[in-house]
């Protein structure tokens, strides 16, 4: 079939137009063709669009070739344009290529003519492929692969434009930085293909909620960005809820249906800042506050600022203390009420802090475990608590245990880690426990159960901590491979003051569950006797030992002559 050629010709000489047209039909082509003779047809023409080649006379009474050119130009830089002319001399026609012309033919020998349009045609064809090619790279350069939204560099470039609008209207703008919790677990667990299809479908989503003005880009991994203009830190929280509203349903992969949900940080210009970099630094910072806080979202203010500082003090601190051994554990005995025989002793961590002294967990438990140093950090520790065993109380043969982040359960090779550690100090497996709070054991109930039976099958016993804190179902505790219920300080303390419905019940349920019951925060010999009349088994508090270094709580079981504990029933 004949190649169509849509020709436009600038020509006045219909004639010569004829004989043009005629070199291109023999040639195979069917041409379909115009001719414009002025500035005005030619523009007329060019509106029209659609043109695959373009002629030009040189001379043209009353309009030049190379006005003519420039017109073209300027409605498509690409179109091949090839100068015609009766009268063109070498030299006229060399400096009219200058110009932009791909070509030129003499109309006394149009054999050129098929030739040089058949090589404009090819090259114009390479320049567009290789357009496209450049197109894509810069594309990609700015958007993110994956989801097909602006990138990190793109969300700068607008975050710029749109302050600087922004700033001329006397009007805010809005960023908003989001992310996604509970991702890494379905990219671990479901692999890299299921991770990116989640952050297709929330990318989709989000798009479908946004307004056109305003801009959802991917900052990297499973963070997001919003930047909404005319909108202040209110206007921001309204529209954060309506992002994560649009997360509620749960994605459906495969087989299973995934829960995603977020943490959004807000900033706003002029409040926050006037640069694109320190809206996104606040943004950042205000999403950490929300996570922390677990809220859905959270608008920055400058005391998350210091919070921010402090916690990368911390961090920093942190890191080295653990280099340096600055950590290790006092122990608190746990008691047993009808017998007064020390059954076991906790595990507390402490910090020798080079310039503050001693600190305690709450200074820097929660860091730790934000930052990830928590593994490194309980890594240790627990070689410490083998070590003190090991060297202080194997010869009473008392067990210890050791309190677990929810971020230690993350790590699937934690329990042959810790048998390893027990095998290589020879120490039986029943001398080490460990203890889980009760809201933790409740956020996963089923992943978390089948972990618990991991370490429980190893011969170390469980406790659930804090527990009254937390909303544990009956049935779900049933299931549990626990042997211990440590009842929450504050309900303990409070039945110094007559209330003791909770304790009671929660005394009953553990027994029921055929579960020993510790009472912790023990402070007074008036706590002590009610725990003894509710039926509590065991108690722990600073009334009857506060928690001491290693060789200190020695000394303290030792003058109470403390002999072997027997028949604990999870001595395995
Ligand atoms: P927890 O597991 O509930 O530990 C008991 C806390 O109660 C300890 O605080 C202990 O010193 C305190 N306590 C004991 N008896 C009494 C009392 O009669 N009255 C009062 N008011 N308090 C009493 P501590 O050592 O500050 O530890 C606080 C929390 O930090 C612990 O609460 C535990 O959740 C966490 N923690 C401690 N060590 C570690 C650790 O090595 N790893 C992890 N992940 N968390 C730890
Ligand atoms: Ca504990
Ligand atoms: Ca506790």
């Amino acid at each position: 079939m004949a190649t169509t050629l849509n020709v436009l010709v600038i020509e006045d000489s219909e004639e010569d137009t004829l004989l043009m047209v005629r070199e291109l039909t023999k040639a195979g082509y069917s041409v379909k063709f115009e001719q414009a003779h002025s500035a005005a047809t030619l523009a007329a023409a060019l509106a029209k669009g659609g043109w695959d080649i373009i002629f030009g006379d040189f001379t043209l009474p009353g309009f030049s070739g190379t006005a003519a050119l420039a017109q073209v130009r300027k409605y498509d830089s690409e179109v091949p344009f090839i100068f015609t002319s009766g009268t063109i001399g070498e030299d006229t026609a060399v400096a009219a290529m200058r110009t932009g012309a791909d070509d030129y033919v003499m109309k006394n020998n149009l054999k050129r003519l098929v030739p040089a349009v058949e090589r404009a045609l090819r090259e114009v064809s390479g320049r567009r492929a290789r357009r496209r090619a450049e197109e894509r790279v810069i594309y990609l350069a700015y958007h993110d692969a994956v989801t097909d939204l602006p990138n990190r560099y793109l969300l700068q470039d607008r975050l710029k434009q749109a302050i600087f609008s922004a700033r001329r209207a006397r009007e805010p703008v809005a960023l908003l930085v989001m992310d996604l919790n509970g991702f890494k677990a379905i990219n671990d667990s479901l692999g890299h293909h299921a991770g990116d299809c989640v952050l297709q479908r929330v990318a989709a989503r989000l798009s479908g909620v946004i307004r056109e003005a305003d801009t959802l880009a991917r900052l990297g991994g499973d963070e997001f960005a919003f930047i909404l203009p005319r909108t202040d830190g209110e206007g921001g929280m309204v529209a954060a809820r309506k992002f994560l509203h649009s997360l509620k349903e749960p994605i459906l992969f495969e087989e299973s249906s995934l829960m995603v949900t977020g943490s959004i940080g807000i900033a706003w210009f002029p409040e926050h800042g006037a640069t694109g970099e320190a809206l996104l630094q606040k943004a950042d910072i205000a999403m950490y506050a929300a996570k922390a806080r677990k809220l859905d979202c959270a608008i920055y203010t400058a005391d998350r600022d210091q919070q921010a500082h402090r916690r990368l003090n911390i961090m920093t601190e942190l890191r080295e203390g653990i280099e340096r051994e600055e950590f290790f554990y006092e122990y608190q005995p746990v008691v047993d009420l009808k017998t007064g025989r020390v059954i076991c002793l906790e595990a507390l961590a402490r910090w020798r802090h080079p310039r503050q002294g001693l600190l305690l967990p709450e200074m820097f438990i929660g860091v730790a475990e934000q930052t990830g140093l928590i593994e490194p950090l309980t890594a240790r520790l627990l070689e410490k608590a083998l070590d003190d065993w090991k060297r202080w109380y194997s010869r009473l043969r008392i067990p210890v245990f050791v309190n677990l982040s929810p971020r230690n359960l993350q790590d699937p090779e934690f329990p042959d880690r810790t048998k390893d550690l027990l095998k290589s100090r020879e120490i039986p497996s029943s001398m080490l426990g460990f203890e889980i709070t009760e809201n933790f054991v409740m956020s996963d109930p089923l992943r978390v159960a089948n972990y618990l039976a991991r370490l429980h099958d190893m011969g170390t016993p469980l406790a659930i901590d804090d527990f009254g804190t937390g909303y544990s179902s009956l049935s779900y505790l049933r299931q549990l491979p626990v042997d211990i219920l440590k009842i929450d300080r504050s309900f303990v303390m409070d039945l110094a003051d007559g209330d003791d419905a909770i304790v009671k019940c929660a005394v009953d349920l553990g027994h029921n569950l055929g579960l020993s019951v510790v009472a912790e925060g023990v402070e007074s010999a008036r706590v002590q006797d009610r725990l003894r009349r509710l039926g509590c088994d065991l108690a722990q508090g600073f009334f009857l030992a506060r928690p001491s270094a290693a060789p200190e709580t020695l000394c303290w079981l030792e003058q109470r002559r403390e002999k072997a504990p027997t028949g604990t029933r999870w001595e395995l």
